[in-house]
């Protein structure tokens, strides 16, 4: 069982990087990633479980969330060296700059009638890269929210009234620094981004796979990013997107199913011994 899409406490996940590898093993995964948002800070100790827990293996990778026109596009990328001290130098500021938005959604919540302390959100998000699901949680416990969901629906949503864009980065830019940190980069999730129309540029702009398995995709859409894969020579991924057992929208670990050939084609895309030929 393999499962190539998650998140800890270095991002907006519920689980430490070691919780949530015990959580892979009483599931049966296999092969686990490891995909914070614009944060690595996990994998070392995501790898250092893992050994204790032979032979499921850990591929190192990350998340990158980039707003665009009207939306929001997140790449993932997977076997990034994430050592690489430029790479952090990166995702350093990328984190730097979720701190200034949490300051500007706190402004606009204000001004909606739901004051909130940034301090908060810092509480919780601890060595993390701060997000709206952090606001969120913070909603919901100065109770003008019910939940998590309430808080996206009523104001964090995309284009929601207490919603900040990013600037830094844009995914043509993102899938350039996930190849030259060595990592292979895929559009996660596309059928929350609604942006199918923009996949072209991201092929050209070096893509290199679609999350296809996704439990918020229909059937439908599941098969149309298949077909999509196969013409272009794209790398079928997908994965849960666990964030642990409270958070937003979730799954648990290990769903939906994902074919082994997605993780083989991965590692031979990492590698670069493979003209990227799918299996599957
Ligand atoms: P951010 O990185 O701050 O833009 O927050 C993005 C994260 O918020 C996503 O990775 C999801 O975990 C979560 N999220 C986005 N939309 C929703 C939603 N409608 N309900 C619950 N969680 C959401
Ligand atoms: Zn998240
Ligand atoms: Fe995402
Ligand atoms: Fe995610």
């Amino acid at each position: 069982m393999i499962d190539l899409h998650s998140h800890t406490t270095a991002s907006d996940g519920a689980l430490s990087p070691r919780e949530l590898v015990r959580e892979a093993v009483r599931r049966g995964v296999k092969v686990l990633a490891v995909t914070d948002h614009d944060s690595t800070e996990g994998l070392a100790e995501a790898l250092a479980e893992a050994r204790r827990h032979p032979p499921l293996e850990i591929v190192p990778g990350i998340e990158l969330n980039t707003d665009v026109e009207g939306g929001e596009i997140h790449i993932l990328g997977f076997f990034i060296d994430h050592q690489a001290e430029w790479f952090q130098v990166l995702l350093r500021e990328l984190r730097e700059e979720r701190v200034q938005r949490i300051y500007r959604m706190a402004e606009r919540l204000a001004h909606l009638g739901c004051p909130i302390d940034p301090h908060e959100v810092f509480a919780l998000v601890k060595e993390g890269s701060a997000g709206r699901p952090h606001v969120a949680q913070v909603l919901v416990q100065r109770g003008y929210v019910k939940s998590v969901r309430e808080a996206f629906d009523r104001y964090l949503r995309n284009g929601g009234p207490a919603s900040v864009p990013r600037k830094k980065l844009s995914p043509e830019a993102a899938i350039d620094v996930i190849r030259r940190a060595h990592g292979v980069p895929v559009f996660a999730h596309p059928g929350l981004s609604g942006k199918d129309d923009l996949i072209p540029d991201l092929i050209r702009a070096g893509l290199q796979g679609i999350e296809c398995y996704y439990h918020e995709h229909s059937a439908a859409q599941t098969e149309m990013y298949l077909r999509l894969c196969q013409t272009h020579d794209l790398v079928a991924t997908g994965g849960s997107d666990y964030h642990g057992p409270h958070l937003g929208r979730s799954n648990h670990l290990g769903s939906p199913w994902v074919p082994a050939a997605a993780y083989e084609a991965l590692r031979r895309r990492a590698a670069g011994a493979d003209s990227g030929q799918i299996l599957a």
